[in-house]
């Protein structure tokens, strides 16, 4: 029999019911832990994170297929990061309109004026997928857009496979339970910020988390933290406050935060406008970047997980650019764009507009923002194409194909929801990390990857934003 979970399964309300229960407690057993909503600053009452009952089937082809692709992502990344000159052609019309990349835009422009900072360069990313599939044509993968800050994740899904294991032995799917893929990409994401902190050669000098006012989703960041220590290398969790009100360069730029020499920046927060909440904020960024500290990701690298450049990636010739003499690496890295149109004004731009007003269910637009539940489809699409289409206004957005996955059965679990089988679709990511010294890649890894889950009736996703539930794929 094909591998997947079977119809009498699927339909047998009291086996179901009982599986949650026991997936439950065994996601609180392992860690698969969240705060809660009530309670986002304290660990006294916690949750599990949310999470499907079952795995969803993934093709072994495409699952492959990203996992091998994401080192060319890795260098595609860092050399994009490194080309100022293509940064500033790429968001020249987002940053006339769009006032939080016009921020980060300013902050790489002085940085490169003081002429850079001399520090390791650590990277992290996460590249997005989904599964199109039309009619019947094989799937293929499409990336949605490579996360380069605050990729989040890594840590609760080294814990997710072992619950799937579980449950499918309890519902006498051992076959199957054989499929489910180990999984751990904060160990190695620990293995990137571990170098970094290495090279900067200092042992006392701590890996600096900065983190979100909200820290809901602490425990996934933890995992990454005690990896560190593990190793004997310390951690402090600050908010871009402490850092405002605590932090300072010495005349090497040294970064000093209450009193501790900080050897990594790793950012968990600083990707939205409302991270930033106030002025000091902003200028704790500015400290950091300046410093000698690794930042993860420094300036540049932020900018270069924005839609915008995703689309300027996507026009014939750009990524030749990138890999001059390797055709292989564009067409692997080609292979899993999908549709992108600019929204510039001018013809092309024009023509864009035409396009997704002719057919708005065929598209996505996308302004540039992270975090989900920013973009637009149908209806709200119309509206906001219709408002902005006539000015530099619509140049905040970009045009995207909307990928249409084969949509499987499956029960989401969730905190006070209720036990239902839902119509799904699944996002699966790859974890990228790497670490360059200068001209040298001294590291350069997929470390591991990512199923996020949710029902067909939401467009947007995202697991921090309520959406999407962890996952983890059964290799068909
Ligand atoms: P964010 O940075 O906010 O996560 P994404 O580009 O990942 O932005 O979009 C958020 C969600 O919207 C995705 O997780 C996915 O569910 C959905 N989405 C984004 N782009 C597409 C697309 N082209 N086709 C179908 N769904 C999409
Ligand atoms: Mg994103
Ligand atoms: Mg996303």
């Amino acid at each position: 029999m094909a591998p997947g979970i079977p119809d009498e399964v699927m339909m047998d309300g009291a086996l179901i019911k009982q599986l949650a229960e026991v997936a439950k407690d065994e996601a609180l057993r392992l860690g698969i832990l969240m705060r809660t909503k009530e309670s986002p600053n304290s660990s006294e009452v916690v949750t599990y994170a949310p999470f499907t009952l079952f795995p969803s089937p993934v093709p072994k082809a495409v699952f492959l297929q990203a996992l091998a692709v994401q080192t060319h992502y890795n260098t595609l990344v860092d050399r994009i990061s490194q080309d100022a000159d293509f940064l500033q052609e790429a968001l020249a019309s987002t940053v006339e309109v769009d006032d939080f990349t016009a921020r980060l835009f300013k902050i790489h422009q002085q940085i490169l004026k003081e002429g850079g900072s001399r520090s390791v360069v650590l990277g992290v990313n996460r590249s997005d997928y989904m599964l199109d599939q039309r009619e019947d044509q094989a799937s293929s993968l499409k990336q949605i857009e490579i996360n380069t800050i605050a990729a989040s994740f890594g840590g609760l899904s080294s814990q997710t496979p072992d619950v799937h294991k579980l449950i499918l032995k309890m519902a006498t799917r051992l076959e199957e339970s054989r499929l489910i893929l180990d999984n751990n990409p904060a160990a190695g994401l620990a293995r990137g910020v571990a170098k970094a902190w290495e090279l900067y050669g200092s042992e006392r000098a701590a890996v600096m988390f900065l983190v979100e006012e909200t820290q809901t989703n602490i425990f996934d960041q933890r995992y990454v933290e005690s990896e560190l220590w593990k190793r004997n290398i310390p951690t402090i969790r600050k908010r871009f406050d402490d850092v405002a009100k605590t932090g300072s360069l010495d005349q090497d730029q040294r970064l000093f935060v209450d009193g501790t020499e900080v050897s990594v920046v790793y950012f968990r927060n600083g990707y939205m406008p409302q991270n930033y909440i106030s002025e000091q904020c902003w200028d704790a960024r500015l400290m950091m970047e300046r410093s000698l500290a690794a930042k993860c990701p420094d300036i540049h690298t932020h900018l270069v997980g924005t839609k915008k450049v995703q689309q300027v990636l996507a026009r014939p010739g750009v990524l030749e650019r990138f890999f001059p003499d390797q055709p292989e690496v564009v067409e692997q890295i080609r292979a899993t764009f999908a549709g992108l149109y600019t929204l510039d004004l001018g013809p092309e731009g024009d023509k864009t507009v035409a396009m997704a007003l002719t057919e708005p269910d065929r598209f996505v637009l996308k302004p540039q923002r992270e975090g989900g539940g920013n973009n637009l489809y149908g209806s709200e699409l119309i509206q906001e194409l219709n408002r902005v289409k006539g000015g530099s206004e619509r140049t905040a957005y970009i045009l995207m194909d909307k990928i249409v996955p084969a949509p499987v059965q499956n029960y989401l679990l969730r905190r006070d929801a209720p036990l239902k089988l839902s119509s799904c679709v699944s996002e699966l990511g790859a974890f990228g990390v790497y670490v360059r010294q200068g001209e040298d890649m001294l590291m350069n890894e997929c470390v591991g990857h990512l199923l996020r889950t949710k029902s067909v009736e939401h467009s947007d996703g995202g697991v921090a934003s309520g959406v999407a539930v962890l996952d983890n794929p059964l290799l068909v």
